[in-house]
């Protein structure tokens, strides 16, 4: 492992640098990435940010999002970038399979590998890492490392401070979740003062939808929510023709999951989609309830404890039939009391 006194050395002078995120990136997958980004670039190294995929169109106003390859469009030309970096950044996850079609070219590369996340369990890919799982955002250690370990918060300009913003906005929730620390809003507050437009921003990335989307969600809200009251557990099962009646388009069924979890008294959502090349399910949970346990032992997935993903080779209704065959399982856990005092 590198120490933070030698990498600040390699960052001394001028580096070819590709930065990279996960699959699908996020607000805050996307946030880290271009904040780290247009850091190095200001400082005069030779940087080129290459996402595995295509993103949500409510991140399309994001500053120099137009600098963004995306691997799945430049192939050819992001490979040879990779092979040919000294340095390699990877941002909001810690395995390679996150990545998907790039996880070979990444892994083939001889670059320094430095990870800043908040995923559990890192692989171990890396050479220097700056992660803490109990993070609300990885964009918040992005922060970190910039500010304090680096020493450079005169570095941070608007534009970072927007990335790095859009980031702990999205990974909490708007500032709701548990992660949402005293420490992250002073983070906040700081981001605010170096330049954030917050309201702007909270605007660019809520207020943004087309008229499909809030048309299926709609659609998805009277003809696909099924709530299991015995099991304290609402879900949605989204098939392809669903998909493709509403256009549904990157981004479109972000949150969806969220309003089967806003209904009283649920404490495990489930967002099961036929993406067509495999099923993918999006779970979030409420207290101590672990949602990444589910994915990790029973769908090829994982992630926090509240908010995990995993996904399928077996048809939609098989993954159905499967997740409510697991729910038994875990009743006791589901319908315990859990009365919390807010007083205290
Ligand atoms: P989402 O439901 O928004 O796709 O993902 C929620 C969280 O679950 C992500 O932040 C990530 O930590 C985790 N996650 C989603 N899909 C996967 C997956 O396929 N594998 C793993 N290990 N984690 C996932
Ligand atoms: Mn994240």
């Amino acid at each position: 492992m590198l120490t933070i006194t030698t990498l600040k050395q390699i960052l001394a002078d001028p580096k070819r640098i590709a930065i990279t995120t996960h699959h699908k990136p996020d607000g805050d997958a996307l946030g880290s990435s271009l904040a780290v980004y247009l850091w190095l670039k200001n400082k005069g190294h030779e940087v080129h940010l290459i996402v595995p995929s295509d993103y949500p169109s409510f991140l399309h106003w994001m500053p120099h999002q137009d600098e963004v390859m995306i691997y799945t469009e430049q192939q050819v030309q992001a490979d040879i970038l990779i092979q040919h970096a000294q340095l390699l950044f990877c941002l909001d996850f810690n395995g390679l399979a996150r990545t998907y079609d790039m996880q070979q070219t990444l892994a083939a590369s001889t670059a320094t590998k430095i990870m800043i996340d908040h995923h559990l369990d890192p692989e171990g890919f890396d050479d220097f890492r700056h992660w803490n799982p109990e993070a609300a955002a990885s964009a918040y250690l992005v922060y970190d490392f910039i500010v304090n370990q680096m020493d450079d918060r005169a570095s941070i300009t608007p534009e970072i401070a927007t990335c790095l913003y859009t980031g702990i906005m999205t990974d909490t929730g708007s500032f709701r979740f548990q992660s949402t620390t005293a420490e992250i809003h002073l983070v906040v507050a700081d981001l605010i003062a170096l330049g954030a437009k917050n309201a702007e921003i909270h605007d660019a990335v809520y207020n943004n939808s087309s008229e499909n989307r809030l048309k299926f969600l709609g659609f998805c809200l009277l003809n696909r929510l099924v709530v299991l009251p015995e099991y304290h557990t609402a879900y949605f099962a989204i098939s392809k023709e669903d998909l493709t009646q509403f256009q549904v388009i990157t981004g479109d069924t972000e949150g969806l999951v969220n309003y089967a979890l806003s209904i009283s008294g649920i404490r495990l959502a489930a967002l099961i989609i036929d993406r067509t090349y495999q099923v993918k399910l999006s779970l979030r949970s409420t207290g101590d309830f672990p949602a990444n346990e589910i994915c990790n032992l029973y769908f090829n997935g994982g992630g926090h404890r509240n908010a995990a993903g995993g996904h399928s080779e077996q048809r939609l209704e098989e993954v159905v039939e499967k997740f409510k065959l697991i729910l038994p399982l875990y009743k006791e856990r589901l319908t315990a009391n859990e009365i919390t005092d807010l007083s205290k």
